[in-house]
């Protein structure tokens, strides 16, 4: 029988399972951590949002650069056909007002993982926790320590599988055990490794200890935010100690990073009334103040009540005394200078990984023929929204029907 290894056990690797048991093949999946799915869980902790509803074109577009590979692979493994393998499951979704795809309420993660686990039992999926890849061996060894095995340094082994399937995560939330330790592994055989960097991730400000104090978590419901002069997205933004975080923060964060790589400046500019027209907002700010302060005149014309006033002073002392035309310049841009981006390990994500370059359409090694390699280990980033999650099931099910197809054509 044909017999595949694959190593780590998020949802790419469990996909990749799933998909190459259901074709007949003998699989043994090896997983560092005690147990298997802990980003997977993770993921589940602020809503489970397992894809997106968008059509295909604007959902490939979100994997930027590799936007024409990501519609290939949507396309094998879908938005729907993750539902569909969700309901066979037993675990039913739904679709937010937003686009986004979660399990329906009574289905907590640990249900859609536990019946996953359940259905890999069946097809007889060898699930081996507590065994870390140590690296290569030969042609197409694969070098293992057993950490089970005693109290000291565990038993290492050799193992020769027809292929094998890598998916070692990226280099975030590390006590998940995506610590990107793999990158020397795959660099000693000349695989090109692209240097991890946050994706997904909060933005930093140099906030004053008042401002800090004095703010600390508030969310900014209904704004819209861009770097530079790049195009704005909405959403809610979170001003945090330090600096911002949320969804407009996270998807805009490799047009931060790239600013900041090129040397700077990096400004977010917040756009607090991204619904009133600009003459609309003109006219308000016309309006007599009379005895008004500034904090009661914003909250008045604007409903633009705290931490608003606290936020123009902090960035902009000046406002008080605009006219009416700067104001609404301010107010529908003001900005945010980011001096850095929040630590690698806090990302939801990371970019970088696995170059492109170093695989082929069948996401296989050329380095290494019969090794294949799937999800968040390869260099994308993509946007919050279901896209992660989508992309590693999406590449799993790619590798394990390139291989399937490639030894049913005899091809090895
Ligand atoms: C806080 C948070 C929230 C998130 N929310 C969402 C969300 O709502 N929607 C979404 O789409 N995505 C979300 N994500 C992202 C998503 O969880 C990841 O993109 C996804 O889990 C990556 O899957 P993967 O299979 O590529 O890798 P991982 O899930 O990282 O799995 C890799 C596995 O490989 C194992 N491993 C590593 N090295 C070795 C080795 N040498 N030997 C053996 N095993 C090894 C690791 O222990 C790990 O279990 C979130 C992530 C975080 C951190």
């Amino acid at each position: 029988m044909k017999s595949v290894a694959i190593v780590g056990g998020g949802p790419a690797g469990l996909m990749a399972a799933q998909r190459l048991a259901e074709r007949g093949w003998q699989v043994q999946l090896f997983e560092a951590q005690a147990t298997v799915g802990r980003k997977f869980l993770v993921a589940g902790h602020g809503g489970f949002n397992l894809s997106n509803a968008e059509d295909a074109t604007l959902f490939a577009g979100r994997y930027g650069a590799e936007r024409a590979r990501f519609g290939a692979l949507l396309e094998h493994f879908s938005a729907a056909d993750l539902r569909a393998w969700a309901a066979d499951l037993g675990i039913e979704t739904f679709v937010g007002t937003s686009g986004r795809i979660f399990p329906v309420a009574e289905h907590k993660p640990a249900d859609l993982l536990r019946a996953w686990l359940g259905r890999l039992r069946e097809l007889g999926v060898e699930i081996n926790t507590r065994h870390r890849w140590l690296g290569f061996a030969g042609n197409m060894g694969l070098h293992l320590r057993d950490e089970n095995a005693g109290t000291g340094m565990g038993r290492t082994f050799i193992i020769e599988p027809t292929a094998t399937v890598l998916a070692l995560g990226g280099a975030s939330w590390a006590k998940t055990g995506s610590d990107g330790a793999w990158v020397p592994l795959l660099q000693e055989i000349g695989v090109p490794v692209v240097p991890f960097a946050p994706a997904n991730c909060g933005a930093e400000v140099a906030w004053s200890a008042f401002f800090q104090e004095k703010v600390g978590r508030t969310p900014l419901k209904n704004i819209a935010l861009r770097v530079n002069e790049g195009p704005a997205v909405r959403g809610e933004l979170m001003l945090t100690d330090y600096g911002v975080e949320g969804t407009p923060v996270y998807a805009l964060t490799p047009q931060v990073r790239a600013a900041l790589v090129a040397g700077g400046p990096a400004v977010l500019h917040l756009n607090l009334k991204p619904d009133l027209p600009p003459a609309t907002l003109l006219q308000k700010l016309r309006q007599p103040r009379g005895k008004a302060s500034f904090p009661e005149f914003l909250k008045k014309a604007l409903h633009l009540g705290p931490p608003i006033p606290t936020l123009l002073r902090e960035v902009a002392p000046e406002a008080a005394t605009l006219e009416p035309e700067a104001l609404a310049a301010l107010l529908t841009a003001l900005p945010l200078p980011v001096t850095g981006l929040r630590p690698l390990d806090e990302a939801i994500s990371t970019a970088g990984g696995i170059a492109f370059s170093a695989v082929d359409d069948k996401l296989m090694l050329r380095q290494r023929p019969g090794t294949f390699v799937a999800g968040e280990m390869l260099d994308w980033e993509a946007p919050t929204g279901g896209y992660l999650l989508q992309g590693c099931f999406s590449t799993g099910a790619w590798v394990a029907r390139a291989i399937s197809e490639d030894w049913r054509l005899g091809n090895r």
